[in-house]
Protein backbone atom coordinates (compact mmCIF):
# COMPACT_ATOMS: atom_id res chain seq x y z
CA UNK A 1 0.00 0.00 0.00
CA UNK A 2 1.43 3.61 -0.76
CA UNK A 3 0.36 6.23 1.25
CA UNK A 4 0.78 9.55 -0.68
CA UNK A 5 1.49 12.44 1.88
CA UNK A 6 -0.41 15.80 1.15
CA UNK A 7 -2.16 14.55 -1.47
CA UNK A 8 -4.77 16.46 -3.60
CA UNK A 9 -8.44 15.62 -3.36
CA UNK A 10 -9.32 17.11 -7.04
CA UNK A 11 -9.74 13.75 -8.37
CA UNK A 12 -11.08 11.80 -5.74
CA UNK A 13 -14.47 13.73 -5.22
CA UNK A 14 -16.96 14.46 -7.82
CA UNK A 15 -17.05 18.43 -6.87
CA UNK A 16 -13.57 18.53 -7.97
CA UNK A 17 -12.34 21.67 -5.75
CA UNK A 18 -9.18 22.04 -5.18
CA UNK A 19 -8.62 20.60 -1.69
CA UNK A 20 -5.91 18.63 0.09
CA UNK A 21 -5.52 16.05 2.71
CA UNK A 22 -2.49 15.00 4.87
CA UNK A 23 -2.19 11.20 3.41
CA UNK A 24 -4.50 9.38 1.15
CA UNK A 25 -3.98 5.39 0.72
CA UNK A 26 -6.47 2.98 -1.56
CA UNK A 27 -7.58 -0.86 0.02
CA UNK A 28 -8.02 -3.33 -2.14
CA UNK A 29 -8.52 -6.24 0.61
CA UNK A 30 -10.00 -6.03 3.96
CA UNK A 31 -6.85 -7.08 5.21
CA UNK A 32 -5.22 -3.89 4.29
CA UNK A 33 -8.52 -1.76 5.54
CA UNK A 34 -7.66 -3.49 9.02
CA UNK A 35 -4.05 -2.37 8.60
CA UNK A 36 -4.45 0.73 7.99
CA UNK A 37 -6.94 0.98 11.10
CA UNK A 38 -4.49 -0.77 13.48
CA UNK A 39 -1.24 0.86 11.84
CA UNK A 40 -0.03 2.73 15.17
CA UNK A 41 1.16 5.91 12.59
CA UNK A 42 -2.08 6.23 11.66
CA UNK A 43 -3.54 5.62 15.44
CA UNK A 44 -4.46 9.42 16.47
CA UNK A 45 -5.68 10.81 12.68
CA UNK A 46 -8.64 11.38 12.08
CA UNK A 47 -10.03 8.66 9.07
CA UNK A 48 -12.68 8.95 6.35
CA UNK A 49 -13.77 6.25 4.35
CA UNK A 50 -14.12 7.53 0.49
CA UNK A 51 -15.73 5.83 -2.29
CA UNK A 52 -16.23 8.04 -5.23
CA UNK A 53 -16.52 11.32 -3.39
CA UNK A 54 -19.88 11.96 -5.13
CA UNK A 55 -21.80 12.95 -1.92
CA UNK A 56 -18.92 15.10 -0.63
CA UNK A 57 -18.01 18.69 -0.01
CA UNK A 58 -14.29 19.09 1.19
CA UNK A 59 -14.79 22.69 3.04
CA UNK A 60 -11.20 22.98 3.88
CA UNK A 61 -7.58 20.92 4.20
CA UNK A 62 -8.96 17.79 5.48
CA UNK A 63 -5.73 16.87 8.76
CA UNK A 64 -6.58 13.30 8.16
CA UNK A 65 -6.21 10.40 6.09
CA UNK A 66 -8.42 9.63 3.01
CA UNK A 67 -8.72 5.83 2.59
CA UNK A 68 -10.39 4.99 -0.76
CA UNK A 69 -12.11 1.85 -1.51
CA UNK A 70 -11.31 -0.85 -3.90
CA UNK A 71 -12.40 -3.56 -2.66
CA UNK A 72 -13.82 -5.65 -6.11
CA UNK A 73 -15.51 -8.69 -6.61
CA UNK A 74 -19.19 -9.38 -7.61
CA UNK A 75 -20.46 -13.18 -7.05
CA UNK A 76 -23.92 -14.03 -8.50
CA UNK A 77 -25.58 -17.19 -6.69
CA UNK A 78 -29.32 -17.74 -6.38
CA UNK A 79 -32.39 -19.51 -5.18
CA UNK A 80 -35.75 -20.85 -6.86
CA UNK A 81 -37.17 -17.14 -6.63
CA UNK A 82 -34.24 -14.97 -6.45
CA UNK A 83 -30.94 -14.28 -7.69
CA UNK A 84 -28.57 -12.95 -4.91
CA UNK A 85 -25.56 -10.45 -5.71
CA UNK A 86 -22.99 -10.28 -3.33
CA UNK A 87 -21.11 -7.20 -3.97
CA UNK A 88 -18.09 -6.19 -2.70
CA UNK A 89 -17.94 -2.31 -1.43
CA UNK A 90 -15.65 -1.00 -4.21
CA UNK A 91 -17.40 -2.20 -7.03
CA UNK A 92 -18.71 1.12 -9.25
CA UNK A 93 -22.51 1.23 -8.76
CA UNK A 94 -23.14 2.80 -12.33
CA UNK A 95 -21.28 -0.28 -13.88
CA UNK A 96 -23.49 -2.95 -11.47
CA UNK A 97 -26.32 -1.62 -12.47
CA UNK A 98 -25.55 -1.97 -16.43
CA UNK A 99 -23.91 -5.19 -15.88
CA UNK A 100 -27.27 -6.22 -14.24
CA UNK A 101 -29.41 -5.19 -16.66
CA UNK A 102 -27.09 -7.19 -19.28
CA UNK A 103 -27.25 -10.18 -17.60
CA UNK A 104 -30.99 -9.76 -17.86
CA UNK A 105 -31.28 -9.17 -14.21
CA UNK A 106 -34.30 -6.68 -13.45
CA UNK A 107 -34.48 -4.92 -10.20
CA UNK A 108 -31.35 -2.25 -10.34
CA UNK A 109 -32.21 -0.35 -13.34
CA UNK A 110 -33.86 2.95 -11.89
CA UNK A 111 -30.99 3.01 -10.03
CA UNK A 112 -28.81 3.46 -13.05
CA UNK A 113 -26.15 5.88 -13.51
CA UNK A 114 -25.97 7.20 -9.83
CA UNK A 115 -22.10 7.92 -9.36
CA UNK A 116 -20.54 5.89 -6.17
CA UNK A 117 -19.43 2.54 -4.83
CA UNK A 118 -21.54 0.11 -3.75
CA UNK A 119 -20.13 -0.03 -0.38
CA UNK A 120 -21.24 3.30 0.10
CA UNK A 121 -25.12 3.10 -1.50
CA UNK A 122 -26.47 1.94 2.10
CA UNK A 123 -25.00 4.64 3.66
CA UNK A 124 -27.54 7.26 2.65
CA UNK A 125 -30.27 4.10 0.84
CA UNK A 126 -29.34 5.82 -2.23
CA UNK A 127 -32.75 6.22 -4.15
CA UNK A 128 -34.22 7.72 -7.60
CA UNK A 129 -36.99 7.23 -9.56
CA UNK A 130 -39.22 5.03 -7.43
CA UNK A 131 -36.71 2.53 -6.19
CA UNK A 132 -34.46 2.90 -3.37
CA UNK A 133 -31.50 0.65 -1.79
CA UNK A 134 -33.23 -0.48 0.63
CA UNK A 135 -36.21 -2.28 -1.92
CA UNK A 136 -33.13 -4.63 -3.29
CA UNK A 137 -31.06 -4.60 -0.34
CA UNK A 138 -30.81 -8.76 1.64
CA UNK A 139 -27.84 -7.55 3.80
CA UNK A 140 -24.91 -5.23 4.39
CA UNK A 141 -21.52 -6.83 5.78
CA UNK A 142 -19.52 -4.43 7.72
CA UNK A 143 -15.78 -3.92 9.27
CA UNK A 144 -16.74 -3.29 12.96
CA UNK A 145 -13.92 -1.06 13.95
CA UNK A 146 -13.58 -1.93 17.84
CA UNK A 147 -13.00 -5.84 17.05
CA UNK A 148 -11.63 -5.38 13.83
CA UNK A 149 -14.74 -8.84 12.24
CA UNK A 150 -16.66 -8.58 9.84
CA UNK A 151 -20.26 -8.87 10.58
CA UNK A 152 -23.53 -8.91 8.70
CA UNK A 153 -26.37 -6.79 8.80
CA UNK A 154 -29.99 -7.84 8.03
CA UNK A 155 -31.65 -4.94 6.15
CA UNK A 156 -33.87 -4.21 8.87
CA UNK A 157 -30.90 -3.39 11.18
CA UNK A 158 -29.53 -1.21 8.87
CA UNK A 159 -32.57 1.05 9.62
CA UNK A 160 -33.04 2.60 6.02
CA UNK A 161 -35.14 5.83 5.79
CA UNK A 162 -35.37 8.45 3.01
CA UNK A 163 -31.51 9.02 2.80
CA UNK A 164 -30.62 7.76 5.50
CA UNK A 165 -29.50 4.54 7.74
CA UNK A 166 -28.06 3.63 11.11
CA UNK A 167 -25.15 4.22 9.31
CA UNK A 168 -25.39 7.93 9.87
CA UNK A 169 -26.47 7.58 13.37
CA UNK A 170 -25.46 4.16 16.20
CA UNK A 171 -22.90 2.64 13.45
CA UNK A 172 -21.72 6.37 12.70
CA UNK A 173 -17.46 6.53 12.65
CA UNK A 174 -17.80 2.61 14.23
CA UNK A 175 -18.22 0.43 10.93
CA UNK A 176 -17.04 0.28 7.52
CA UNK A 177 -19.43 -0.73 4.33
CA UNK A 178 -17.12 -3.73 2.87
CA UNK A 179 -19.67 -5.51 1.17
CA UNK A 180 -23.71 -5.81 0.05
CA UNK A 181 -25.64 -8.42 -1.11
CA UNK A 182 -28.71 -7.80 -2.84
CA UNK A 183 -31.67 -9.67 -4.10
CA UNK A 184 -33.39 -9.72 -7.11
CA UNK A 185 -37.04 -11.24 -8.22
CA UNK A 186 -36.73 -13.86 -10.68
CA UNK A 187 -39.88 -12.88 -12.12
CA UNK A 188 -39.03 -9.35 -12.67
CA UNK A 189 -41.85 -6.53 -11.96
CA UNK A 190 -41.27 -3.46 -13.52
CA UNK A 191 -41.13 -0.24 -11.05
CA UNK A 192 -42.68 2.15 -13.60
CA UNK A 193 -45.35 4.48 -11.01
CA UNK A 194 -42.80 7.21 -11.34
CA UNK A 195 -43.10 10.63 -13.06
CA UNK A 196 -41.43 10.10 -16.83
CA UNK A 197 -41.46 6.64 -16.65
CA UNK A 198 -45.49 6.69 -16.40
CA UNK A 199 -45.39 6.84 -20.21
CA UNK A 200 -43.46 4.28 -21.50
CA UNK A 201 -46.08 1.73 -23.06
CA UNK A 202 -46.89 -1.41 -20.52
CA UNK A 203 -45.75 -4.05 -23.65
CA UNK A 204 -42.38 -2.76 -24.14
CA UNK A 205 -40.84 -2.69 -20.76
CA UNK A 206 -38.42 -4.61 -19.78
CA UNK A 207 -35.46 -3.93 -17.40
CA UNK A 208 -33.27 -2.70 -20.34
CA UNK A 209 -36.01 -0.32 -21.69
CA UNK A 210 -36.50 1.09 -18.20
CA UNK A 211 -32.59 1.35 -17.69
CA UNK A 212 -32.28 3.06 -21.07
CA UNK A 213 -35.30 5.14 -20.39
CA UNK A 214 -33.87 6.63 -16.26
CA UNK A 215 -30.08 7.00 -18.32
CA UNK A 216 -31.78 9.76 -20.68
CA UNK A 217 -33.63 11.13 -18.70
CA UNK A 218 -30.72 11.72 -16.25
CA UNK A 219 -28.44 12.54 -19.28
CA UNK A 220 -30.62 15.47 -20.35
CA UNK A 221 -31.49 16.96 -16.63
CA UNK A 222 -28.54 16.24 -14.86
CA UNK A 223 -25.20 17.48 -15.46
CA UNK A 224 -22.24 15.14 -15.64
CA UNK A 225 -19.51 15.36 -12.95
CA UNK A 226 -16.78 14.48 -15.41
CA UNK A 227 -17.45 17.83 -17.32
CA UNK A 228 -18.70 20.02 -14.87
CA UNK A 229 -18.33 19.24 -10.72
CA UNK A 230 -20.84 18.84 -8.45
CA UNK A 231 -22.40 16.22 -6.23
CA UNK A 232 -25.86 15.74 -7.02
CA UNK A 233 -28.69 17.33 -5.17
CA UNK A 234 -27.30 19.31 -2.67
CA UNK A 235 -30.29 19.62 0.00
CA UNK A 236 -32.79 17.09 0.96
CA UNK A 237 -36.24 17.44 0.06
CA UNK A 238 -37.78 18.68 3.09
CA UNK A 239 -40.59 17.13 5.24
CA UNK A 240 -42.69 19.34 6.29
CA UNK A 241 -46.09 19.15 8.72
CA UNK A 242 -49.55 19.03 6.87
CA UNK A 243 -50.93 22.13 7.89
CA UNK A 244 -47.72 23.74 6.73
CA UNK A 245 -48.26 22.69 3.21
CA UNK A 246 -51.57 23.53 2.96
CA UNK A 247 -51.25 27.10 4.24
CA UNK A 248 -47.92 27.36 1.59
CA UNK A 249 -50.53 25.85 -1.25
CA UNK A 250 -53.05 28.47 -0.80
CA UNK A 251 -50.57 30.98 -1.90
CA UNK A 252 -48.90 28.94 -4.00
CA UNK A 253 -50.73 26.54 -6.07
CA UNK A 254 -48.33 24.83 -8.23
CA UNK A 255 -46.08 23.76 -5.36
CA UNK A 256 -44.94 20.63 -5.63
CA UNK A 257 -45.27 17.47 -2.31
CA UNK A 258 -45.69 14.00 -2.29
CA UNK A 259 -47.54 12.19 1.17
CA UNK A 260 -44.78 10.61 3.65
CA UNK A 261 -46.81 9.33 6.23
CA UNK A 262 -48.36 11.89 8.06
CA UNK A 263 -46.14 14.58 6.32
CA UNK A 264 -45.95 16.43 2.78
CA UNK A 265 -42.62 15.34 0.97
CA UNK A 266 -41.64 19.00 -0.83
CA UNK A 267 -39.77 19.35 -3.86
CA UNK A 268 -36.50 21.66 -2.85
CA UNK A 269 -35.54 21.81 -6.39
CA UNK A 270 -39.14 23.68 -6.99
CA UNK A 271 -38.65 25.96 -3.71
CA UNK A 272 -35.12 26.83 -5.11
CA UNK A 273 -36.75 27.65 -8.37
CA UNK A 274 -39.51 30.42 -7.36
CA UNK A 275 -36.73 32.15 -5.26
CA UNK A 276 -34.87 32.51 -8.68
CA UNK A 277 -31.46 30.91 -7.77
CA UNK A 278 -31.34 29.24 -11.31
CA UNK A 279 -27.92 30.27 -12.92
CA UNK A 280 -26.76 32.58 -9.86
CA UNK A 281 -23.40 32.73 -9.21
CA UNK A 282 -21.51 33.18 -6.17
CA UNK A 283 -17.52 33.39 -6.96
CA UNK A 284 -16.69 30.02 -8.94
CA UNK A 285 -20.05 28.16 -7.73
CA UNK A 286 -23.09 27.99 -9.37
CA UNK A 287 -26.71 26.73 -8.84
CA UNK A 288 -27.23 24.97 -12.02
CA UNK A 289 -29.30 26.86 -14.43
CA UNK A 290 -31.51 23.92 -15.48
CA UNK A 291 -31.33 21.92 -12.35
CA UNK A 292 -31.97 24.48 -9.28
CA UNK A 293 -31.09 21.11 -7.12
CA UNK A 294 -27.58 21.47 -7.98
CA UNK A 295 -24.78 23.05 -7.45
CA UNK A 296 -22.06 23.26 -10.02
CA UNK A 297 -18.42 24.05 -9.95
CA UNK A 298 -18.98 26.37 -12.44
CA UNK A 299 -15.61 28.02 -13.16
CA UNK A 300 -12.85 26.75 -10.40
CA UNK A 301 -14.85 27.04 -7.52
CA UNK A 302 -13.32 26.88 -3.97
CA UNK A 303 -15.39 25.12 -1.15
CA UNK A 304 -15.81 29.08 -0.02
CA UNK A 305 -18.22 29.89 -2.71
CA UNK A 306 -20.22 27.01 -2.60
CA UNK A 307 -20.91 27.38 1.41
CA UNK A 308 -21.79 31.14 0.51
CA UNK A 309 -23.90 29.75 -2.80
CA UNK A 310 -25.67 27.71 -0.37
CA UNK A 311 -26.34 29.55 2.48
CA UNK A 312 -27.51 32.22 0.29
CA UNK A 313 -30.15 29.49 -1.19
CA UNK A 314 -31.18 28.12 2.27
CA UNK A 315 -31.29 31.51 3.94
CA UNK A 316 -34.21 32.63 0.81
CA UNK A 317 -36.00 29.65 1.26
CA UNK A 318 -36.21 30.02 4.67
CA UNK A 319 -37.55 33.81 4.42
CA UNK A 320 -40.09 32.71 1.49
CA UNK A 321 -41.19 29.60 2.65
CA UNK A 322 -40.43 29.30 6.49
CA UNK A 323 -39.02 25.67 5.28
CA UNK A 324 -35.04 24.92 6.63
CA UNK A 325 -33.19 23.26 4.12
CA UNK A 326 -30.67 20.43 5.20
CA UNK A 327 -27.86 19.15 2.93
CA UNK A 328 -27.79 16.19 1.64
CA UNK A 329 -23.90 16.32 0.61
CA UNK A 330 -21.76 15.42 3.24
CA UNK A 331 -19.50 18.10 4.71
CA UNK A 332 -15.71 17.39 5.72
CA UNK A 333 -14.08 19.56 8.00
CA UNK A 334 -10.14 19.60 9.15
CA UNK A 335 -10.51 17.53 11.60
CA UNK A 336 -13.73 15.66 10.78
CA UNK A 337 -17.02 15.33 9.43
CA UNK A 338 -18.99 18.99 9.94
CA UNK A 339 -21.96 21.09 8.68
CA UNK A 340 -23.32 24.40 6.71
CA UNK A 341 -23.40 26.18 10.28
CA UNK A 342 -20.39 25.25 11.72
CA UNK A 343 -18.51 25.25 8.01
CA UNK A 344 -19.56 29.30 7.54
CA UNK A 345 -18.78 29.75 11.61
CA UNK A 346 -15.29 28.44 10.80
CA UNK A 347 -14.99 31.68 7.87
CA UNK A 348 -15.54 34.53 9.98
C1 LIG B 1 -24.48 13.70 -10.63
C2 LIG B 1 -24.91 13.03 -9.35
C3 LIG B 1 -26.16 12.45 -9.26
C4 LIG B 1 -26.58 11.84 -8.08
N1 LIG B 1 -27.82 11.26 -8.03
C5 LIG B 1 -28.24 10.64 -6.92
C6 LIG B 1 -29.52 10.01 -6.87
O1 LIG B 1 -30.26 10.00 -7.84
N2 LIG B 1 -29.88 9.40 -5.72
C7 LIG B 1 -29.07 9.35 -4.63
O2 LIG B 1 -29.47 8.77 -3.61
N3 LIG B 1 -27.84 9.95 -4.64
C8 LIG B 1 -27.41 10.58 -5.75
N4 LIG B 1 -26.17 11.18 -5.78
C9 LIG B 1 -25.32 11.13 -4.58
C10 LIG B 1 -24.26 9.97 -4.62
O3 LIG B 1 -24.23 9.38 -5.88
C11 LIG B 1 -24.59 8.91 -3.57
O4 LIG B 1 -24.64 9.47 -2.28
C12 LIG B 1 -23.54 7.77 -3.57
O5 LIG B 1 -24.00 6.67 -2.85
C13 LIG B 1 -22.21 8.23 -3.03
O6 LIG B 1 -21.27 7.21 -3.25
P1 LIG B 1 -19.73 7.51 -3.12
O7 LIG B 1 -19.01 6.23 -3.27
O8 LIG B 1 -19.34 8.57 -4.06
O9 LIG B 1 -19.68 8.01 -1.62
P2 LIG B 1 -18.67 9.10 -1.02
O10 LIG B 1 -19.09 10.46 -1.49
O11 LIG B 1 -17.28 8.69 -1.29
O12 LIG B 1 -18.98 8.98 0.53
C14 LIG B 1 -20.21 9.46 1.04
C15 LIG B 1 -20.24 9.22 2.56
O13 LIG B 1 -20.29 7.83 2.82
C16 LIG B 1 -19.18 7.44 3.63
N5 LIG B 1 -18.70 6.16 3.13
C17 LIG B 1 -18.30 5.91 1.86
N6 LIG B 1 -17.97 4.62 1.74
C18 LIG B 1 -18.16 4.05 2.94
C19 LIG B 1 -18.00 2.72 3.44
N7 LIG B 1 -17.58 1.72 2.67
N8 LIG B 1 -18.29 2.48 4.74
C20 LIG B 1 -18.71 3.49 5.54
N9 LIG B 1 -18.89 4.77 5.12
C21 LIG B 1 -18.61 5.03 3.84
C22 LIG B 1 -18.15 8.52 3.44
O14 LIG B 1 -17.26 8.60 4.54
C23 LIG B 1 -19.01 9.75 3.28
O15 LIG B 1 -19.43 10.23 4.55
C24 LIG B 1 -25.72 11.80 -6.95
C25 LIG B 1 -24.44 12.38 -7.04
C26 LIG B 1 -24.04 12.98 -8.23
C27 LIG B 1 -22.66 13.58 -8.32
Amino acid sequence: MQFHLNASLKNVHTFSIDQTCDALVEVTTIEELISVYQDPKWQSTPKLMLGKGSNMLFTEHFAGLVIINKLSGITLTGSDNHHLLHVNGGEDWPSLVKWAVEQDLGGLENLAMIPGCSGSAPIQNIGAYGVELQDVCEYVDILCLDTYTVKRLSKEECLFGYRDSTFKHALYGKAIVVAIGLTLPKVWQPCNHYGPLKSLPEETLSPQTIFNEVCAIRSSKLPDPAVQGNAGSFFKNPVISKDHFDRLQSEYPTIVGYASENMIKVAAGWLIDQCQFKGVNQGGAQVHPNQALVIINYDEATAVDVLKLADRVRQAVLDRFDIRLEHEVRFMGRDGETNLDKALEALV
